[in-house]
């Protein structure tokens, strides 16, 4: 496996599959790798903290980090290079991607999508992937990137990787690990709510009154392409969490 650091030393090759990714890497990351893995020739993971995303500058600062970890793991998947940059935005940076996709999570989160949008349209030109691998944990995040993969006719196909969850239910996050065991326990409050309202006539004001006392920053019903999701992000202390549940239809 091959660790590139600038963008020069970046090769391009046709059948090329690519992971966007944040580092900190756990089985939801492992699951893209392998998505990646078994369809294409060759598998590019970029691993950057993309500054531009963070919303709240604790966020950033208290984000996990573990390059010696990511590295073995991305080898042990088979993965063929891992781009990791020390900086991708260079000194008089001016252009953005605003997405003016709606949801309660763009809502949320003043500019995180701006930030999302304008580091994979630069990771697609810098890679050149055939493919481009996401998780549908983050559901509006899909939304944003195929919206902007179809409006700015970039030639990259997405794939939607199933969420990957604890075997209490819990979605894989790389900010999980800051939780406590005590919060650890009341963030199942999120998956279990959303479990109870599948299937429900409102299933967003089920999966409210089932939260347990979490303090939700919205419940919504999500349109994605022809799949419709539940999404829904609380707070537990001072980590923010989301995680969504496909309520009809089918993400591909
Ligand atoms: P991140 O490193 O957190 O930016 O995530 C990189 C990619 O992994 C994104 O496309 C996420 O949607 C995806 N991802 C994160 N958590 C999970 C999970 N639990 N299951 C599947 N994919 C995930």
């Amino acid at each position: 496996m091959k660790v590139v650091r600038t963008i020069d030393e970046l090769e391009t090759a046709p059948g090329t599959g690519l992971v966007p990714t944040m580092g900190a890497f756990h089985d939801g990351h492992r699951a893209l790798f392998r998505a990646a893995r078994a369809e294409n020739e060759r598998v590019v993971v970029s691993l950057f903290v993309n500054p531009a995303q963070f919303d709240e500058p604790g966020d950033l600062e208290a984000y996990p980090r573990d390059e010696a970890r990511d590295l073995a793991i991305a080898e042990a998947e088979g993965v063929d290079v891992v781009f990791a940059p020390a900086e991708l935005y260079p000194k008089g940076f001016a252009t953005w991607v605003v997405s003016d996709v709606t949801g309660a999570e763009a809502d949320s989160r003043p500019g995180h999508f701006r930030g999302v949008a304008t580091i994979c349209l630069k990771l697609f030109n810098i890679v050149r992937p055939e493919r481009a691998y996401f998780g549908q944990k983050d559901a509006q995040q899909v939304a944003v990137i195929r919206r902007l993969v179809r409006d700015l006719d970039v030639a990259v196909e997405i794939r939607v990787v199933p969420t990957v969850r604890d075997a209490d239910g819990l979605a894989l996050s790389s900010r999980n690990v800051r939780l406590s065991p005590e919060e650890r326990d009341r963030a199942l409050g999120l998956s279990r709510a959303l479990e109870a309202a599948l299937g429900a006539p409102d299933p967003v004001a089920t999966a409210r009154a089932a939260l347990n006392g979490l303090e939700p920053d919205y419940v919504e019903v999500l349109h994605l392409g022809d799949a419709m999701v539940l999404a829904a992000a609380v707070r537990v202390g001072s980590t923010r969490l989301i995680d969504n549940i496909l309520l009809e239809g089918e993400i591909r």
